[in-house]
């Protein structure tokens, strides 16, 4: 094993120095593919990792801000041709031996989060802050995107000790859980016999693995936009059309959807924005909603009750309207072999102590998407946690997580590579 924690530090840094949000990972993503092509990969993009009708929450300004700056930092012309507008990148490793697929997911994109200028937090003391204003690798995905790297390391040196092939998905706008879908629907892991993923810290120290994390909540993000007709509120009011009116229905209707016998469900309506000015009947409305299930089928039951509510308000109000799905994730149950192998594996590691099997998530992540693409098909899959000391709650300014465990990372997926392809 030849990977040195002080080369990982350095990528993680690079990264932690310019994050960028989800569908916008221009510069990062062809800053990965110059490693791995350095390594010897082969490297798919654009149309061929992502199925553009299931990219969510997507939106045009935010992507078209993003790669005029990401050009300014130096992604190269070749890699954003490439791209074709979408983000991410999957690397191929074929052995040229017979045997099984393996698919490892990182997540590479950043949150909405301004970095503290606070002159003890170590980004700031070792010079590798956000350059890029309001944004911040918050959640410690520039550490995902390390393990990533540093596994491609290890298999481009160690292409002897292994069998069959290795995929490995840089994976775009996991927050919001937005671009697993777009992968999953490309079909590019489909012939996946083992898939793994895994978030680093989140609710473990240094030390610890979390082997089983379990309660992953499905859950779906929803706009509805409503489109009405604006007239005189004082001379003409019949003859507007109201669009206000038509999403503060909607509200009460949503929150009054039938809880499901079968489980938990969640419904939150965040945003409504609607009208333009006190005398003129609003002839616009946008809602921004989620909701969430304790497994697919009931997260399920709850879209189909959004669905019906807005089509049947947008009957009742005379006002047109159109649903998008922004992001999306369901629940996941790793599988017994993977969950074993990793607790082994873990404990193989000098530097953990410990193996917790369960945890409560209570959460959404969109790995999930993949991983039950894999298991559809007749495949494993795991998610699974990597402790790591941190500074802070991950998405807060003072986020920073403890950097020793990135080889740590780099050693346990190594290690189930050589566990699963041998
Ligand atoms: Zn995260």
């Amino acid at each position: 094993m030849s990977i040195a924690l002080e080369q990982l530090i350095q990528w993680r840094r690079e990264f932690h120095r310019f994050p960028e949000i989800g569908w916008a990972e221009f510069w990062t993503t062809s800053r990965i593919a110059d490693y791995l092509e350095e390594m010897g990969f082969d490297i798919l993009m654009g149309d061929k990792i992502i199925n553009p009708e299931f990219v969510r929450g997507r939106q045009q300004a935010v992507v078209e801000t993003g790669l005029a700056k990401a050009i300014a930092y130096g992604a190269k012309a070749k890699w954003l041709e490439q791209m074709k507008g979408y983000t991410g990148c999957v690397a191929v490793f074929d052995t040229g031996k017979p045997g099984k697929t393996v698919a490892l997911r990182f997540d590479i994109d950043c949150v909405n989060v301004s970095e503290t200028t606070h002159p003890e937090h170590i980004p700031n003391q070792c010079d590798f802050a956000s350059l890029n204003d309001g944004f911040m690798h918050a959640c410690g995905h520039d550490a995902h995107i390390t393990i990533g790297l540093g596994t491609a390391k290890w298999l481009a040196e160690n292409k002897d000790k292994l069998r069959g092939k290795i995929k490995l998905v840089f994976q775009p706008a996991e927050e919001g859980v937005r671009g697993a879908a777009a992968i999953a629907a490309s079909g590019i892991i489909d012939d996946a016999d083992y898939f793994a993923s895994s978030h680093i810290s989140f609710c473990a120290d240094t030390g610890t693995v979390i082997s089983n994390p379990k309660n992953f909540l499905s859950t779906t993000k929803i706009d509805i936009r409503y489109q009405g007709k604006p007239a005189h509120a004082g001379a003409a009011p019949h003859l507007g059309r109201n669009a206000l009116l038509a999403a503060a229905h909607t509200v009460t209707q949503l929150h009054a959807i039938a809880r499901h016998g079968d489980g938990m469900t969640r419904i939150n309506v965040g945003v409504l924005n609607a009208g333009e000015g006190r005398n003129v009947i609003p002839a616009t409305a946008q809602l921004q909603l989620e909701v969430r299930g304790e497994n697919k089928a009931i997260n399920e039951y709850m879209v189909a009750q959004v669905m019906q509510i807005a089509k049947g308000i947008a009957i009742g109000f005379e006002v047109n309207y159109e649903t998008e799905i922004m992001g999306e994730a369901v629940d996941m149950v790793n599988d017994e072999e993977l969950v074993q192998l990793v607790e082994k594996i873990a404990l193989q590691q000098a530097d953990i102590k410990q193996v917790n099997a369960d945890y409560a998530f209570n959460a959404s992540e969109d790995a999930t998407i993949l991983g039950r693409r894999v298991q559809e098909q007749g495949g494993k899959a795991i998610y699974f946690i990597l402790g790591a000391d941190r500074t802070a709650g991950h998405h807060q300014a003072e986020f920073d997580f403890d950097e020793t465990q990135l080889l740590t990372g780099v050693n346990i997926y190594t290690a189930l590579l050589q566990h699963l392809l041998v």
